[in-house]
């Protein structure tokens, strides 16, 4: 089986979630080929063959010509699938490309099973396995679901280029708004999750992570209902965290959050659940009513 893999670059910089299509790749058993429009300052560390477009030609983003690109790849390399990031930048092209090759696209990748892709569904509460009929086809995986591979050594660079814009002029990007709380940079958080009941609740998590000397965190249903601004959230859709120590309050574990905190140092979890999924990375699985531990818990911490 052959793979496709196309790489990303932003603001002069090859992605580290370049890495994590090589992990995709290997868990799949298959040979890859990468595509990218880049720089050869910035080259991927990969053996394989590498077909590279400059960005400063081609554009860090334009949709009909990276599409075309590609499309020339494909053409050189006939895989079977074609491996986007769901990122902004392969969630708007794959469908472009499947489209032209009129092949099956599958979004959202978190898993695979039996030859199959397992992809969310019902908001992430479950799963279902899909497989194109084809055999062939394009394909997006969820940031985070798949390790950070460096297959190491220098790629055999084919450079590619394509001409004209297309329909779609590429402006720029734009800085998001500044955050009230970085926490990206804070050591310990302490997060809310659905399991806290209440928006009321909220001040009761905020006084453990206080007392902690931390900051608060969230998961996006906390932060959907307007308990705790957006700022706070952590996953794929908030901030990615890496503190010295998380603690998740009645927090289930769903992929999405755990693509943003699994880099913790220390889990600490804590569940009424005891087969919740946050349990099978926690280094501490506290099985417990949240509102009844953490403010004994916080009481201890302030002694
Ligand atoms: C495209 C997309 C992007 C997403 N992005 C994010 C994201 O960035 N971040 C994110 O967090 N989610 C994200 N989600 C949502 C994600 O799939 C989950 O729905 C969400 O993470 C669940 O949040 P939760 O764990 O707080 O709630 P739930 O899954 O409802 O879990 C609540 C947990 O609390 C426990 N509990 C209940 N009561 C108590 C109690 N009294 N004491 C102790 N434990 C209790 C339950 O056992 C359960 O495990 C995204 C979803 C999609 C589709």
């Amino acid at each position: 089986m052959k793979t496709l893999l196309i790489g990303e670059y932003r603001e002069g910089k090859l992605l580290d979630s370049t890495y994590e299509l090589f992990g995709f790749a290997a868990q799949l058993g298959a040979d890859t080929a990468m595509l990218l429009v880049g720089s050869d300052a910035q080259l991927p560390a990969y053996g394989g063959t590498l077909y590279l477009a400059d960005a400063s030609v081609c554009g860090e983003y334009s949709p009909d010509l990276h599409k075309q690109l590609i499309l020339e790849a494909v053409q050189k390399e006939n895989p079977d699938y074609i491996v986007f990031v769901h990122s902004s930048y392969g969630w708007d092209l794959a469908p472009r490309v499947a489209a032209s090759l009129k092949v099956a696209q599958v979004s959202e990748i978190v898993g695979l099973v039996d030859g199959g892709f397992e992809v969310g569904c019902c908001n992430a509460k479950m799963r279902r396995t899909v497989k194109p009929a084809s055999g062939r086809g394009v394909l997006t995986i969820q940031a985070g679901a798949y390790p950070v591979l460096q297959p190491g050594g220098s790629p055999a660079v084919q450079k590619i280029t394509a001409a004209g814009g297309g329909s779609l002029e590429f402006v720029g990007y734009e800085a998001a708004e500044k955050k009230d709380v970085d926490l990206g940079k804070a050591e310990i958080i302490v997060s809310a999750g659905r399991g806290i009941g209440k928006k009321d609740n909220v001040p009761v998590i905020l006084a453990l992570a206080k007392a902690l000397g931390g900051e608060l965190g969230a998961s996006r249903p906390v932060v959907d209902a307007g308990w705790v601004e957006h700022s706070h959230q952590v996953g794929t859709t908030g901030q990615t965290v890496s503190p010295k120590l998380y603690v998740a309050c009645g927090i289930s574990g769903a992929i999405q959050h755990l693509a943003g905190m699994k880099k913790s140092d220390f889990i600490i979890a804590i569940n009424k659940d005891k087969d919740a999924p946050i349990g099978e990375i926690a280094d501490v699985l506290v099985v417990a009513d949240v509102m009844q531990f953490v403010p004994a818990l916080t009481a201890k911490v302030a002694r």
